[in-house]
This record gives structure tokens, sequence and C-alpha cells, in this order.
């Protein structure tokens, strides 16, 4: 029996994804459109894309009060923004499995079920990133669509129709202030709504085990060749790619003419330019990107004069869902100097100033 006498949702997710904006929009949606009262409050870092954001939305019934600002450790659902973030249990401060879970993932629920065996309760799930490639709506407008398919059923609602009362809310929110961005987000949001998944998960409703996760951890009978960082973009514990939007851009060094155009409108400072020759005369040369910094803006692409850099999908490039305890880890050691299905290589460690002084390139 959980302790609090709210309704609690709390929100895990990383800086870039939306999950705050998401919260404030629970939380209205709540107080506004459902005639409850309720509570909303974010928790994050140095605000930079990756970091770790929670987002704390308290309802009750309108003759109660909220009495409690403290952060929420035993949510009724716990939205999911990305699913590296599962990887990073057992999170300290979450005391019990919640009952439901809605996670942004691109696996099934029989595939979920199978790498997170700990997981309980009842699951919803949503590819996230492939239905803001379709819809261009951000991550996480999509989650709050699947947030009202895991929301409908609930008592506190008393029947009220959520879909229909959150478009309203979105319409009369995102269309006041960007109506440009009224249709994607809605959009995006009937997607999330409608294409969610769900699967009642067999393990019992249990308490978060302590076990640690450090079979997720590299040491030196796992780590790639050299010990370098093969994903592109992304940590080795830090799945970044939801922030870029499924896309990313990809430089061709042959194409590039050095004009530094791209260095000036990057506002993550992404490029790397160094001392060499260009054309016999020496100048400072762009030796590629350092996508750890890259949010996925893609302004870069627009400005670029001859088209050295362009549009990539992320998922043709190394991604940690490769980097599973259960993978082939010879074949992933080749597999990042390999070139991805759109003929690029992106993995980080080619341009690191180690490997170039070494003379490789
Ligand atoms: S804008 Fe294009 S041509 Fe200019 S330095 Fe950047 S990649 Fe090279
Ligand atoms: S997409 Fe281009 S401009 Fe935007 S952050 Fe990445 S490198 Fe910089």
């Amino acid at each position: 029996m959980k302790d609090s006498p709210y309704f609690e949702i709390r929100l895990e997710s990383l800086g870039g994804l939306g999950a705050n904006l998401c919260g404030k929009m629970l939380g209205e949606l709540g107080v506004k459109y459902l005639g409850l009262n309720g509570a909303v409050f974010s928790s994050y870092g140095s605000e930079k894309r990756g970091s770790p954001v929670s987002s704390f939305i308290r309802w009750c019934d309108g003759e109660q009060e909220i009495l409690i600002n403290s952060p929420i450790r035993e949510p009724d659902i716990l939205g999911i923004f990305q699913e590296s973030i599962l990887k990073k249990y057992p999170w300290p401060d979450i005391r019990k499995m919640p009952g439901k879970m809605v996670i942004n993932t691109r696996m099934s629920g029989e595939e979920l079920e199978k790498n997170y065996p700990w997981l309980s309760g009842t699951v919803y799930f949503i590819d996230g990133i492939s239905i803001g490639m379709q819809t261009k709506s951000r991550i996480n407008m999509i989650m709050l669509g699947t947030m009202f398919k895991a929301l409908e059923d609930e008592e506190l609602l008393r029947g009220q129709n959520i879909l229909e009362i959150g478009q309203k809310m979105v319409e009369e929110t995102v269309g006041k202030k960007y109506p440009d961005l009224l249709e994607v987000n809605r959009d995006g949001l009937m997607a999330g709504y409608a294409m969610a998944g769900k699967r009642v998960l067999k393990s019992e409703h249990q308490a978060i085990p302590t076990e640690s996760h450090e079979k997720w951890l590299w040491g030196y009978a796992n780590a790639p060749i050299g010990g370098v960082n093969p994903l592109a973009g992304s940590m080795a514990s830090n799945d970044l790619s939801a922030s870029r939007n499924g896309y990313m851009p990809l430089f061709d060094e042959t194409k590039c003419i050095h004009c530094g155009l791209c260095d000036t409108t990057c506002p993550d400072m992404v490029f790397q330019f160094k001392k060499g020759t260009y054309k016999g005369k020496e100048q400072m040369v762009n030796r590629g990107l350092d996508y750890h910094y890259c949010k996925g803006c893609l302004r870069c692409v627009t400005i670029c004069p001859v088209n050295a850099l362009v549009v990539g999908k992320e998922a043709e490039h190394p991604s940690p869902e490769w980097f599973t305890p259960d993978k082939d880890l010879v074949a992933l050691n080749i597999h990042w100097t390999e070139k991805a299905a759109d003929g690029y290589i992106t993995g980080e460690s080619y341009l690191t100033e180690g490997r170039e002084e070494a003379g490789v390139k």
C-alpha cells in the first residue's frame, strides 16, 4: 500500500526531451481541465542536453489540499522518456515499482519483458523516435499521448474523456503561443495515444531489488578495442539519441571548403577545427564533429554552402542498443570502424586528438 494519499506521476528523462514541459502540461490538465487539485515541479541540474531531469506531478480531488512538495518516490505512473534510463536502474530514490509505466522505446512489450525481467505492473510502450520522425513532433508530446492512454482507466478521472480534454488543452496552450506548431503537436499527441502498446507483465508488483547495474559497465573483458566509445553522439552510459529526434548531421570532408560557417552557426561548438592545410595553404581546417555535444538542430546542414553536411538517420549509426551484455562483442569491436548504411562513419574515436597524433585517421 503506498503511503501517499495523492495520485502521483513521476517522469524520468534527459535534458532536451521536454519532460519538464510535459510535467507542466499534466499539472495544468489536472487543475484547469479535470477539476482536480495539483502540484508540479521538476528537478534538473545544469539544464544541459543529456543531464538527468525528473518531473513530479501530484493530483488529488478538488476538495482535498496537497500538503507536501517533496519528490515522488512511489509513483502511480512512472514515465521513462528514453529506454536507456532503465539501464541506470536501480534508481536510488524510487522505493517500489509503480503499477504502470510509460516507456519510450523501440522494443516490443515482449522484448521489454525479456530484457528487463525486473519490470512489473503494466507497461505502455511507444516508439517515440520513429513517430517523431514521421510526424515531426517532439517526444514530449508523443509521451503525453501515451500518458493519456495509461490514465484513461484511472478512478480519479471518473470516466472523463482524457484524450478529448487533453486535445483541448493542447489547442489552447500550444495553439495560443505557437499556432504554426499546433498541427504537428496534435499529430504527435494523437499518435502517442493511438500507437501505444500495452503489456501486463507477468512478474508481481515488487519492491525494487538492490542488485546493482554493474553488468552494464564496460571493463577489460568487454570494452571495444582501445577503450574507444563507438556510440555516435552518446556516452557509454547515456543514450542521447532521442534528443536529436532521430536525425544527425553527417560530414563529407572531401567536399568541405573549410569556410567555418558551420562552426559559427552551431550553438554547441560541435565542430573540430585544427591547424592544417587546404589547397596548399596553412589554415584552420574542419576535422568533423564531436557528436557528444550535437543536439541535432541541423542548422549546420542548412548553412553549409557546398553540401559537405547532410542529414542522416541516427538509427543507421552505432547505437547503445547494441551494447547489451548478450551481444557478440567481437562483432561489436569490428562494427564501429565500418561505414553505416549511408556510407558515413560517425564513431567518435576517429576524431580524437590522440588518434590523430598517432597518425590514425
Ligand atoms: S560550412 Fe560546410 S564547407 Fe564550410 S566548413 Fe562547415 S562543412 Fe565545411
Ligand atoms: S546539428 Fe549541427 S548546428 Fe546543430 S548542434 Fe549539431 S552540429 Fe551543431
